[in-house]
């Protein structure tokens, strides 16, 4: 007997499924990444109750398949579509690159409620606010530390020695590495000061209180460039969504 189950989920991917079917990525409260198809949902709008559009978050029912892991949905309701973020194509970019970053670094059927949490939140944060560059580390910030993936700063990454000032960050290694470590990774490079206590203070702060602070652009610059490179190294690199964003800002892709 099929086991059924009712969650708040967040659609991260909707593709066509047969002749009148979705297949959909959900990132969920209780279950994960999970993977359903909605069967007919395409013949017939409004079957469901939403069109599961990419960014939509819904409370989803859905019948446990054990043996593939493609579960089937048996009831749906928008909960929230985040309007705003579509009006924006610069907010829609990221909103798709926080979409696409859960897809790629998150495992199916893990439950992680901190990452649902991070998603819902910056999602509506996105929809809100208009310091997007600034929610948008933040969200990297956060979510390579709920996922896994927390660059190591307090310490030297190499042999756990206590840092004074002079440390260079090892992408390979995963965080700073002391005088005695440098030789573990000659690529490792000196940052600012201020991007790595900006990094400090963003993991340690709550996300109401953390949206608007304000960097200075040198410090914002760098920090937009070390989280590109640490994710492309220890995630994946190859994000529809930046190529997409390098595009609407004019910069060579
Ligand atoms: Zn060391």
């Amino acid at each position: 007997m099929s086991i059924i189950h009712k969650t708040e989920a967040i659609v991260l991917e909707r593709r066509d499924y047969r002749e009148t079917s979705y297949l959909l990525s959900f990132f969920t409260a209780d279950f994960g990444k999970i993977r359903c198809q909605a069967k007919g949902a395409r013949r017939r709008a409004g079957k469901f109750g939403t069109n599961f559009l990419p960014l939509s978050y819904n409370t989803i029912v859905f019948y446990e398949n054990r043996k593939n892991e493609l579960h089937i949905i048996s009831q749906a309701d928008l909960l929230e579509h985040f309007g705003n973020i579509d009006k924006h194509i610069e907010k829609l970019s990221y909103a798709s690159y926080f979409l696409e970053l859960a897809n790629t670094a998150m495992p199916f059927e893990e439950k992680n409620y901190d990452v649902f949490i991070l998603l819902t939140n910056f999602l509506k944060f996105l929809d809100k606010e208009d310091t997007i560059h600034t929610i948008a580390r933040v969200f990297e910030v956060k979510f390579l530390n709920l996922s896994g993936f927390k660059p190591r700063l307090d310490c030297c990454v190499h042999c756990g020695s206590q840092l004074f000032d002079k440390s260079r960050f090892s992408y390979v290694l995963g965080g700073l590495l002391c005088p005695d470590c440098f030789g573990a990774d000659r690529k490792a490079h000196t940052l600012l000061q201020g991007t790595i206590a900006t990094i400090k203070h963003i993991e340690k702060s709550g996300l109401d209180k953390i949206v608007n602070f304000r960097m200075v652009p040198r410090v914002a610059d760098e920090l937009e460039e070390v989280l590109r490179r640490f994710i492309d190294f220890h995630i994946g690199g190859d994000f529809k969504s930046l190529q997409f964003l390098k595009k609407v800002r004019g910069e060579h892709v």
